[in-house]
């Protein structure tokens, strides 16, 4: 559907939490502007920028509703709202508030309230004296299309009159709120083709941390078409993270040293214990101060909590897992939202599940576990494993 022309060329977009950081505000509003200049950079380039402790990015028409789309996904913003920026007149902030209120009967507004803001003391109308006028004048030219309603209007119509120009917006699409990745360190986290570990890793990103995976297999057994699978989530995550580095680990040699040496039942904490303490060592080299999983309470064998006290033994960094505490059905919520959903239940085999016992033990001893990997050449195998690391960059295509 093509809109009256030219209404809609700007969007604003409204940022939650990076407001009250003081005087670190300015650094966090940059390092959004950058991000979000680089979310759109596969749709061209875009003019982002501050103006009156806001973030702008200049749009049309045209391509508002794609643009909108891609800000919409940049962490640390709550809301993008289209508007309509026009020049210092209110006779002409009055008129584009009709056009606006026009669009939305058109869509099938029933009811609308106008909040102004005079930024520009030079107005003789206070902002309250504005709104009712600009309401007055709206209701004088749509006869009864449409109704005031303050209390709890479909439409509400934002009416700025500033010192450089006139501002007119509407309802807000919400973001994902969280903080501008690269403005809390970086992590490590551990990627397999689950549901879970995709959404872990999206969640810590979105709390401003920079992320780098690091997936496990054990080629030949496992197919090049699990590892793609991989890399096609990381290649989703980075709509949302920018380029992300995917290290790929095999780790054939431990897992068939495990199988053969150590008890049947004990094997998938044994290979999970491993996991971490490659992923511990790459972390360190990799400059990342945290280690993500996406492990949630008693979910598997090796995810209760006797389960998680042997895994989390092996690391000295902070393990991140946040989604200790959540239902597999409110993951998958997630998961859909984000899009790595459809991606994550094509069945593929995963290391671990070549390699696992028919009976995992849900109770294992630390002491014991400790014991058993006395037989083997632990810094042998690790250093053997991380040989074969392969770094596979993966982004939008
Ligand atoms: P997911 O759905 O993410 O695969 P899961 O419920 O299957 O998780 P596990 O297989 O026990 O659980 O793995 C727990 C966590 O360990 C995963 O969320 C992931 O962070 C990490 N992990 C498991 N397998 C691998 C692997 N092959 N490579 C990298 N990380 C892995
Ligand atoms: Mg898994």
């Amino acid at each position: 559907m093509k809109r009256g022309a030219d209404l809609y060329n700007i969007l604003i977009v409204k940022y939650g939490e990076i407001g009250v950081k003081g005087k670190n505000r300015y650094l966090f509003e940059n390092k959004l502007i950058k991000n979000i200049k680089n979310m759109l950079k596969p749709l061209g380039e875009y003019n982002v920028y501050k103006e009156y402790g806001r973030i702008y990015v200049d749009v049309n028409d045209d391509n508002y509703e794609e643009v909108m789309e891609e800000v919409r996904k940049v962490f640390g913003i709550v809301g993008v709202c289209p508007g309509i920026k026009a020049e210092k007149d209110y006779d002409v902030l009055k008129e584009t508030a009709l056009k606006l209120i026009e669009q939305k009967i058109e869509e099938g507004a029933k009811t609308f309230k106008v909040e102004s803001r005079r930024g520009d003391k030079s107005l003789p109308l206070t902002s309250q004296e504005m709104s009712i006028d600009i309401g007055g004048y709206i209701l004088s030219n749509v006869k009864d299309r449409i109704k005031v309603d303050v209390r709890n209007p479909e439409v509400k119509v934002r009416c700025e009159y500033r010192e450089l120009n006139t501002m007119v917006y509407t309802d807000s699409v919400p973001g994902y709120g969280g903080l501008p990745m690269g403005t809390a360190g970086k992590a490590m986290s551990l990627l397999s083709g689950g549901i879970d570990s995709p959404v872990a890793t999206w969640m810590v990103a979105k709390r401003g941390m920079d992320i780098e995976c690091i997936h496990f297999h054990t080629y030949p057994f496992t197919s090049e078409r699990s590892r793609e699978k991989v890399l096609d989530l990381a290649r989703t995550l980075s709509r949302y993270c920018g380029p992300i580095k995917v290290h790929c680990c095999n780790i054939l040699e431990i897992e068939k040293e495990i199988t053969e040496k150590l008890n049947r039942e004990e094997t998938t904490i044994h290979s999970r214990r491993f996991m971490m303490m490659i992923t511990q060592r790459l972390a360190e080299q990799r400059h990342c101060q945290a280690i993500v999983t996406g492990e949630s309470i008693g979910q598997v064998a090796s995810q209760t909590i006797y389960g998680l006290t042997c895994t989390n033994a092996v690391c000295s960094l902070p393990v991140f897992r946040p989604l200790i505490a959540m239902d597999k059905s409110d993951i998958i919520d997630i998961a859909q939202e984000i899009g790595t959903y459809d991606l994550s239940i094509v069945p593929e085999e995963d290391c671990c599940s070549v390699f696992a016992p028919k009976k995992p033990i849900t109770k294992p001893k630390l002491e014991r576990i400790e014991k058993s990997e006395e037989k083997l050449d632990i810094e042998a195998l690790i250093e053997g494993a991380m040989a074969t690391i392969e770094t596979i960059v993966c982004e939008v295509e």
